[in-house]
C-alpha cells in the first residue's frame, strides 16, 4: 500500500492519496484552485488543475440524506453539503441535484468563465434525478438567490426531472396516513416549481413591482422528463423495466441521456450520462445495484455512484426485534441504495475508469471507511469531497 501526503486545497487540508491493490483511491482533495500536487502525475493527472480541462466535474456537494452532518471528519472541521454536482464544459454549467447548501457551494466554487461575477452567469440546465428532498431542497434557493447573483443569463436556465409520479406509493408501516395536497398528491418538477413560485408570491411579487426584476419565466424553463411509452413503466408495480437509455437533451456541448434505475418505492428515478467532446461522465443517482445502470455506464470515463455504509445503518438500529417503522426504514436503506461493498462491482461491470464516491451515507464516516469500496474494482476510486473538481479527457489548456 503506498500512501502519499500531498497539499492542494486553498484551504491548506493534508490529503492523501492511497493505492489498494490494483485501484487507488483519493481523498480529501479540495481541488477548486488547485496547485502542483503529487497527484499531477499518474492516474490523478485529471486532479491537477483541473480547471485546464475543457470538461470537468466539480463536487459541490457530496453528503447523501436530508440532514446536516455537524461532526468533523477527515480530522477537520469540514462537513459536506447536500448532494449537487456540476458538469462544466467550456464555461457553461449543468447542475445535477440541487441538495441542501447548493447555492452556497455554487457562488463559492464560481465555476463559470473567467470574469463572470457571480457565479452564476453560465448555468445553463438543472438535472434532478429524483424529487426526494435531499436532492431538491435548495432548488428553488437557484432561482431565488439567482435572480440577485447573474440570472438570467443569455437564456433561461433549463430545468429537467421528473414527471407527476402517478400514484400514491404503498404504505409501510402505519395505516393510518395522512395524505398531503390530496388534489395533487404526487407533483413532477413543473408542478413542484409552480407551487413553489405561489408559495414565495409576496418577495417575487415585491421584487416585480419595486425592484424592476425580469419575470421568473426569464430565469427558468421547466421540464417534466418524458420516458419513452415503449418502456411501459409504471409507479409501484413496473418502476424500473430493462431498458435502453433514452435521450434528455442536446446542445452545442452536452448529450444528456437518462434511464430508470432502483430506488425503492421512488417513481421515477433516474441516472444520468453526460457525453462531450471530451469523455463521458455518468451519475447514479440514488439507486441499488441494478443492469439499466450498468448499460448507461458502460465505458464512461467517470462514474459518479452513491454509497451507503450498511455497517452505519445496522449500528443505528442496534439488534432485532425491531418495530413496522423501523423495519420499513432499514429495507428502504439497504434495498435502495448501493453498498459500500456493492459499489466497486457495478463499477467494474461498466468498465468505467473513474468511480467517484458521492452522496456518502452518513456523511460523517471517516474517509477510511470510503476506500474500502475499491474491493472489486480495477479502476481508479476517487472519495468525493465537497468543491473538489476533476477533470475529464486530456487538457485543453
Ligand atoms: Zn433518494
Amino acid at each position: 500500500m503506498r500512501l502519499t501526503n500531498i497539499s492542494l486545497s486553498r484551504r491548506g487540508l493534508l490529503t492523501g492519496v492511497m493505492a489498494l491493490g490494483t485501484a487507488t483511491a483519493l481523498a480529501g482533495c479540495s481541488a477548486a484552485d488547485t496547485t502542483t500536487s503529487a497527484a499531477s502525475t499518474g492516474s490523478f493527472a485529471y486532479l491537477d488543475n483541473a480547471r485546464a480541462h475543457r470538461t470537468r466535474l466539480a463536487l459541490l456537494g457530496t453528503a447523501g440524506g436530508p440532514m446536516t452532518w455537524i461532526a468533523p471528519h477527515n480530522g477537520g472541521d469540514e462537513t459536506r453539503h447536500g448532494i449537487a454536482t456540476a458538469v462544466v464544459v467550456d464555461g457553461a454549467i449543468y447542475l445535477v441535484d440541487c441538495g441542501m447548501g447548493v447555492a452556497h457551494q455554487l457562488r463559492l466554487a464560481n465555476l463559470g468563465k473567467e470574469g463572470d461575477f457571480h457565479g452564476y452567469e453560465g448555468l445553463r440546465s438543472v438535472f434532478l434525478t429524483h424529487l426526494h428532498s435531499d436532492h431538491t431542497m435548495d432548488y428553488f434557493n437557484i432561482v431565488l438567490s439567482g435572480w440577485h447573483q447573474g440570472l438570467p443569463g443569455s437564456a433561461p436556465v433549463e430545468v429537467y426531472g421528473p414527471g407527476d409520479r402517478g400514484a400514491l406509493p404503498p404504505i409501510s408501516g402505519t395505516t393510518d396516513v395522512p395524505v398531503v395536497n390530496p388534489e395533487n398528491p404526487t407533483p413532477g418538477t413543473v408542478d413542484m416549481t409552480n407551487y413553489l413560485t405561489q408559495a414565495f408570491a409576496t418577495d417575487i411579487n415585491d421584487r416585480l413591482r419595486d425592484s424592476g426584476k425580469p419575470g421568473l419565466d426569464k430565469l427558468i424553463r421547466t421540464h417534466d422528463i418524458p420516458i419513452p411509452s415503449a418502456v411501459a413503466a409504471r409507479a409501484n408495480d413496473n418502476q424500473f423495466p430493462v431498458m435502453d437509455p433514452f435521450l434528455v437533451m442536446e446542445d452545442d456541448r452536452v448529450r444528456v441521456t437518462a434511464t430508470l434505475v432502483d430506488h425503492g418505492a421512488v417513481y421515477p428515478a433516474f441516472a444520468f450520462r453526460f457525453d462531450t467532446a471530451d469523455g463521458s461522465i455518468v451519475f447514479s443517482g440514488d439507486t441499488a445495484p441494478n443492469p439499466n445502470l450498468i448499460t448507461l455506464a458502460t465505458g464512461a470515463d467517470v462514474l459518479v455512484h452513491e454509497v451507503i455504509d450498511a455497517d452505519w445503518v445496522k449500528a443505528l438500529y442496534g439488534e432485532p426485534p425491531y418495530s413496522q417503522e423501523e423495519e420499513g426504514f432499514i429495507e428502504h436503506l439497504l434495498h435502495s441504495h448501493t453498498t459500500i461493498e456493492q459499489v466497486g462491482p457495478v463499477a467494474e461491470e461498466a468498465g468505467v475508469k473513474t468511480l467517484v464516491l458521492s452522496h456518502l451515507a452518513p456523511g460523517n464516516n471517516p474517509t477510511e471507511r470510503w476506500q474500502a469500496a475499491a474491493a472489486g474494482f480495477s479502476g481508479d476510486l476517487i472519495v468525493g469531497e465537497d468543491l473538489m473538481e476533476i477533470g475529464v479527457g486530456e487538457r485543453t489548456s
